[in-house]
This record gives C-alpha cells, sequence and structure tokens, in this order.
C-alpha cells in the first residue's frame, strides 16, 4: 500500500516535474583536449567512447507518448563530443535517424569549437545538426579556455567558428562569464555579435562538480552586469540573450499566468557507457555519501522510459521536490525562477532540498532586479 510519505511526492512530483523529458543529453566520450579553469567534469581526461549498441538501447528505451507534443531534444555533450571522431560519431547518429526523419527529435552538439573541420560541417548539414560553441567573449576572456598543455585555445575556437561560418552553419555561443568578465558585459556582447552569432547563454560562473573551487560574484556585481546587458540588448535586437529573452517573455504574461508553477525537465543524461543521473548533467561522474554516484540505471538493462517512470522512488529527486517546495513557501522569485536550477543546490550546500544559491541569486534575482531597476528609473 502506498504511504502517504509517497502520495505526497507523486503529488510534488505532478505539479513540478514534465511527465516526459523535453532534452536527452549524451555523452559520446568522456574526452576532452581542453583542460578550462572552471570545467565540471571529473574524468575529462579519460578517452571512453559509448559504442553503437549503446546509443541504440537508448533510442529503443524512449516512449512513444514522448513525442506527442514538440520535437526533443537530443545533445550530444562531453566531454567534447567531437573528440569521438566524425566517423564513430556517424555510427551512434543512426539509430536516431527514424526519430529525425519523423520530426520526433531536434539534435545539437555543445563544442569548444577546436576540432571543427569540413568534413564535421558537412555531418552537421546532413544530420540537421544545431550547433552551440562554448567560448567566453574576446581573447582576454578566454584565460580559462586552455588546452592540456595549458595553451590557449581561443585561435583555434575562432577558426572552428569561421569554417561553421563558410558552410553557411548558424550556431549559438555559451559563454561563461567570471568575477572580472561581470564588469564587461558590452564588450563581450560586442564580440558575439561581431561573430555573427545569433543566441547567447551566459553562465555566470558557479561552483559545480570538479569546480569546487568557483568563484561566483557577488549579487551585486551581476546585477550591474546584467543591467548592462539589458541595455546592450534594446540595441542589438539580431541577437538574442537567453536570460534577457526569458525574463521578457515572462513579463509579456498576463498577471495569472505568471503565477503559474513551470515543471522541471528531469533532463536524463546518459554516460558513454550508459548511467542515467538526473536534474542536472553537472551530477555525471560525481560520487557522495548519501546519494552514491546519483545513477539511477543504466540503459543498458533497463529502458529509459523504464528509469524515469516513477522518479519519486529516488532520493535526490525527493530532496529536489522538498527544495522546490519551500522556494515557493519563502522567495519572492519564485514566480520567475521556479526554483532554479537543481545541481546548484547540491554543490554549493550539499543538499537539493536548500533554496537560496549564490547562483540563484546571480542568474535569477540579478537579472529580475537589474531590469526593475531600469524600469523604475524610466
Ligand atoms: S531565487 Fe533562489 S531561493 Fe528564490 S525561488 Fe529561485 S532558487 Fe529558490
Amino acid at each position: 500500500m502506498e504511504t502517504g510519505e509517497t502520495t505526497r511526492y507523486r503529488q510534488l512530483a505532478k505539479t513540478w516535474l514534465t511527465p516526459s523529458p523535453n532534452t536527452v543529453i549524451i555523452q559520446p566520450t568522456t574526452f576532452c583536449p581542453m583542460d578550462c579553469g572552471y570545467c565540471y567534469l571529473p574524468n575529462r581526461h579519460r578517452k571512453k567512447d559509448m559504442s553503437a549498441s549503446t546509443a541504440e538501447a537508448i533510442v529503443q528505451g524512449m516512449a512513444d507518448y514522448w513525442f506527442t507534443g514538440k520535437p526533443v531534444e537530443v545533445v550530444w555533450h562531453g566531454g567534447e563530443p567531437l573528440a569521438v571522431g566524425v566517423d564513430k560519431f556517424e555510427e551512434l547518429l543512426q539509430p536516431f535517424e527514424p526519430l529525425r526523419a519523423a520530426g520526433k527529435i531536434v539534435q545539437r552538439v555543445q563544442t569548444g569549437a577546436i576540432l571543427i573541420t569540413d568534413a564535421w560541417c558537412d555531418l552537421f548539414k546532413r544530420y540537421e545538426i544545431d550547433v552551440g560553441v562554448s567560448i567566453d567573449g574576446p581573447e582576454h576572456t578566454n584565460r580559462n579556455r586552455v588546452d592540456r598543455g595549458g595553451r590557449p585555445t581561443f585561435d583555434r575556437a575562432v577558426k572552428g567558428i569561421e569554417k561553421l561560418k563558410e558552410h553557411g552553419l548558424p550556431f549559438t555561443t555559451l559563454a561563461v562569464v567570471t568575477i572580472e568578465g561581470t564588469t564587461r558585459a558590452v564588450e563581450t556582447l560586442d564580440f558575439f555579435a561581431e561573430l555573427g552569432c545569433h543566441w547567447v547563454g551566459l553562465n555566470i560562473e558557479a561552483k559545480e562538480a570538479a569546480n569546487v573551487n568557483g568563484i561566483t560574484p557577488e549579487i551585486d556585481q551581476a546585477q550591474r552586469f546584467w543591467r548592462d546587458a539589458f541595455e546592450w540588448a534594446a540595441e542589438h535586437p539580431e541577437v538574442t540573450i537567453r536570460d534577457v529573452d526569458s525574463l521578457a517573455k515572462f513579463l509579456s504574461y498576463d498577471a495569472d499566468l505568471r503565477t503559474v508553477d513551470g515543471r522541471h525537465d528531469l533532463i536524463p543524461t546518459i554516460s558513454w557507457d550508459g548511467k542515467v543521473v538526473l536534474l542536472s548533467p553537472e551530477l555525471l561522474g560525481v560520487h557522495d555519501a548519501r546519494h552514491n554516484d546519483f545513477v539511477v540505471g543504466n540503459v543498458v538493462d533497463t529502458p529509459l522510459s523504464a528509469l524515469l517512470a516513477d522518479v519519486t522512488t529516488v532520493p535526490y529527486v525527493r530532496e529536489f521536490l522538498d527544495g522546490l517546495n519551500a522556494c515557493k513557501q519563502s522567495c519572492q522569485f519564485w514566480n520567475y525562477c521556479q526554483g532554479a536550477h537543481a545541481g546548484d543546490r547540491y554543490f554549493e550546500h550539499g543538499s537539493f532540498a536548500a533554496t537560496e544559491t549564490s547562483h540563484c541569486q546571480v542568474a535569477f534575482q540579478a537579472p529580475a532586479l537589474a531590469l526593475a531597476e531600469l524600469l523604475r528609473e524610466g
């Protein structure tokens, strides 16, 4: 018989978790040729590649009911996904082809761009793969992006981006903003506009997984950064800034809609050998006394849909639901923020049930405060 506690968590899961994943993250290889100062991946020096049979098992484990709405996003993320090699990557794509042909999935790679060649561009075109590039802005803001010999990778990344442009491939960018970077919003965004990217995500540096010594800026530093970003965005409608856009969208809803609770995606992240972690890709490879390795199962033995069928039995998912509940009861930013990201609670406080983090301050509270300040000033 179901206990009261089980019923309670099932109810919370219905409110705050999507019934099926919108995004699935797949690690084609653990290896990354880069060694960025803030990287969260603990095993990026090892080269373990996914097998075709594991890719096949992922596809076989997806349930039909996942594909009744908009396409599920399949993100190939690493390590450096391109380190697996063009031929091997193409082999991994094959099981996904029927889903792509039927418009049931869209695919994306997130890459440091230093390995992009004509052959990769050709593959991205043939398989309609969107490309997201991780680059932090102009050369001096990329000091953390180095290879294993400590050499800067900026020139090689820009060369890779030029290749994409030669082939007429659009790309988005994801940038890490360090504490110094918070004073350089305009310079950073000008760089991305000149680079020709149409969408940019700005991640203010957080303490995560292997990046346990990450220094997150103070909320007032982040607020100044976002204020500059809002002013820049008003002058540059050709570039979408993720966080500016999401806040603008939120404000465009009518008042009733703004109070509706959003649902968190479980974001199943699948390791090279089929292990699945939930809620945060940064949990892959992390060990913890209470949650062990955060792995809820392996797609090689159990269909992915079965692993996601009742996640309220997973202790860290329960903790996260408690954290969301506590946020909703206590935080004035809840309607916009909806509890931010699970991983940051764990990496900052050791528990998913924690509420406020320095990440939620700089990534959710600070943009809202910056916009409120600008609106007050007229
Ligand atoms: S801003 Fe922080 S404390 Fe507030 S709802 Fe979001 S995560 Fe929770």
